[in-house]
C-alpha cells in the first residue's frame, strides 16, 4: 500500500523550514499531500492561488509531492486523500506541546490516521512564515529564509 502523509499548514509564505520537513518526509513516505488549510483564526497575508503557485514551483521536479488545498478537519481530508499519516515539524518544546493537542484530538476523531512528527534541522528552527511574512512587510532582505526563486 503507498505510504501517503498529509502536511497540512498555512504556508503562508512556505519556508525553507517547510522544505526540510518535506524533504527529510520524502525518505519515508511515498507520497506527500502539502495541504493548504483554511484556518479561522489565521488572515493571510497571500492569497490561496499564490501559495499554492510558489509550492507547485518549488517542487516541480519532485512527482511525490503534491499541492492542494481544503477545508474543514484534516483528518476528514485525510480519508479524502487517502493519507493515513499526517506530518508536522517540530521547531520547539512550544510546538511540541501545541501539536501535542492537536494529534491527541485527531486521534480520537480517527483511528486510522497517524501523526508522524520530524525535527526541524538546527539551521532552520528559528525560521518561521510569520517572521519571513514580518520582513518582507518591512521590506528587508528575506531571501535566507524562502527556497530559492521565490520572489514576493
Ligand atoms: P500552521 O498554521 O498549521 O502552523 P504553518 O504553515 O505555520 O501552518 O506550519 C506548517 C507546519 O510546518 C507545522 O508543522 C510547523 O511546525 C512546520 N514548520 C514551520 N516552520 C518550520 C521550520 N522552520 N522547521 C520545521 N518545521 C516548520
Amino acid at each position: 500500500m503507498e505510504k501517503i502523509a498529509l502536511f497540512p499548514g498555512s504556508f503562508d509564505p512556505i519556508t525553507k523550514g517547510h522544505v526540510d520537513i518535506v524533504e527529510k518526509g520524502l525518505q519515508i513516505f511515498d507520497k506527500i499531500v502539502i495541504a493548504i488549510g483554511s484556518n479561522a483564526k489565521k488572515t493571510n497575508l497571500f492569497t490561496l492561488e499564490q501559495r499554492m503557485e510558489w509550492i507547485r514551483k518549488i517542487f516541480a521536479n519532485e512527482p511525490r509531492v503534491e499541492v492542494k488545498a481544503y477545508t474543514g478537519l484534516t483528518v476528514n481530508y485525510c480519508n479524502e486523500v487517502g493519507a493515513h499519516f499526517i506530518l508536522r515539524g517540530l521547531r520547539s518544546p512550544g510546538d511540541f506541546e501545541y501539536e501535542q493537542q492537536i494529534a491527541f484530538a485527531n486521534k480520537e476523531l480517527v483511528e486510522n490516521v497517524e501523526t508522524v512528527f520530524l525535527l526541524s534541522s538546527p539551521y532552520y528552527t528559528n525560521i518561521s512564515s510569520t517572521i519571513v511574512r514580518d520582513i518582507i512587510i518591512n521590506k528587508g532582505n528575506y531571501s535566507k529564509f524562502v527556497p530559492e526563486g521565490i520572489v514576493f
